[in-house]
């Protein structure tokens, strides 16, 4: 099924075609009317003629996030400052944030993405979604919202509600998909357990967006297998318009970034160089379709790759594979570098472990990992106990060659957050 199939299955030399235009229209647009731009391609000695094949988007300059909390909040407008519409920024943790400018074409763009996505997955007006995504300055309320509605979705825009409410509005108007953070879902799974619902009998979940946080494949298993529903990785950032940036199509064999919209470049984090295809590095993307607030190379620091070949569904724009991180993740530990993804497929491979996790550094470079057991399934006794932590021990050890500490503890006793789950307390940068 396709939103928009003409769209979605450009050959590859009109999509490229499409992409150069684009591209060089934005240039333009930018030497005019953005000085931040402008100044650096005065440094770079770069004008928009340069901009003759794909293969000099090279010579344009990166954009960092601290780029965007330098100009913030307005610097990088190319529309006059009554254009926008709309305003969302990304999550950063400290200090000011990053501001990204919507026009009306703008917003009507980035449903319209979301709604390729959406279809994409097998999704029609029929579906009821809920979306559990909080609504607000994140993207993951409105954009998906807007872009359901597109559809002809029933949207339920329960935002990050109490899960007691979430039951009550999914069982009552029996949503069919959900929009969630891979670590809500597990801790709404704990939730349901506790009430003694069975979503697989008691709910009509039959599709779960999962994204906006790192998870790994065994965490969408455990997902699917809990609501007895197909999961599909969604991927978005603000700085690109939010959810409907890249999205898995049925067959959940990555997700397709939408090259018309976007042209993406993988590079070596370390020294800006691009890598060749099928390898593994920083995804760095160039907006081709937008009004308020084009960006060039944005430095995402989510680290994947593209996945070489034609795709099933008949779809051409090509495919990223699951982000192994963002390579501000990275933890370096006793000189090993360590992706906490690396730590959550260990557990979530253990049927014993619970869904809550926290990954905690400390002193001299001492990994400790806390994790709750699984509510049910699980005796609980010391021997046992002892015998599961000394598993896990020595499958993390393999996994990262760092021997942790790790803790068991009861379900339901580590914090759960409202938005994006905080898995790693380094305190040695604290
Ligand atoms: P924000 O702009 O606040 O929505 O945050 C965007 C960031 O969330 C991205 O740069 C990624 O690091 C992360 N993110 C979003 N979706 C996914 C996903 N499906 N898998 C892993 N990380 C994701
Ligand atoms: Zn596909």
């Amino acid at each position: 099924m396709f939103w928009d199939q003409e769209s979605e299955t450009l050959t590859r030399p009109t999509i490229e075609q499409l992409q150069l235009k684009r591209l060089q229209n934005t240039v333009e647009r930018v030497a005019q009317r953005v000085p931040f731009y402008r100044d650096k391609f005065t440094k770079l000695g770069i004008v928009p003629a340069d901009i003759k094949s794909l293969a000099d988007v090279r010579l344009l300059p990166f954009t960092t996030g601290a780029d965007l909390r330098t100009i913030y909040p307005e610097g990088m407008l190319a529309v006059d400052r009554d254009e926008p519409v709309r305003l969302h920024t990304s999550s950063g943790t400290t200090g000011k944030p990053k501001a990204i400018f919507f026009s009306r074409k703008d917003v009507e763009n980035a449903a319209e993405l979301v709604a390729r996505s959406l279809v994409m997955t097998g999704i029609t007006r029929k579906d009821v979604l809920q979306n559990m995504m909080s609504y607000g300055l994140f993207t993951g309320g409105l954009v998906m919202h807007y872009g359901a509605e597109k559809v002809g979705c029933l949207v339920i825009p329960s935002g990050p509600g109490t899960s007691e409410r979430q039951l009550m509005l999914m069982q009552d108007l029996r949503s069919t998909a959900v929009h969630i953070l891979p670590s809500y879902a597990l801790y709404f799974a704990s939730f349901l357990e506790h009430k003694g619902i069975d979503p697989r009998k008691d709910l009509s979940v039959r599709k779960a967006f999962v994204g906006a946080e790192p998870h790994t494949e065994e965490t969408r298993r455990r997902i699917e297998q809990i609501f007895g529903c197909d999961v599909y990785n969604s991927y978005g950032l603000t700085e690109m318009n939010g959810p409907g940036t890249a999205f898995e199509c049925e067959h959940k064999a990555g997700m397709h970034l939408w090259e018309d919209n976007f042209i993406l470049e993988i590079i070596n984090p370390a020294t800006g160089e691009p890598l060749p295809e099928g390898q593994t590095g920083e995804l760095v993307m160039t907006t081709l379709n937008r009004e308020a607030m084009p960006i060039l190379r944005y430095r995402t620091r989510d680290i994947t790759s593209v996945i070489p070949g034609p795709c099933k569904c008949g779809r051409t724009h090509r495919r990223i594979a699951r982000f192994t991180g963002r390579s501000d993740d990275m933890l370096i530990i006793r000189g090993v570098n360590i992706f906490p993804q690396q730590i959550e497929r260990v557990l979530m491979s253990f049927q014993q472990v619970g869904r809550n996790y926290v990954i905690i550094v400390e002193g001299l470079d001492d990994l400790t990992v806390r994790v709750e057991l699984a509510a049910a399934g699980f005796d609980g006794q010391v021997e046992h106990v002892a015998a599961l932590q000394k598993q896990l021990v020595e499958k993390l050890k393999a996994e990262t060659y760092v021997r942790p500490k790790v803790d068991l503890l009861p379900a339901g006793s580590l914090p759960v957050a409202e938005g994006k789950a905080k898995r790693v307390i380094d305190k040695r940068s604290l």
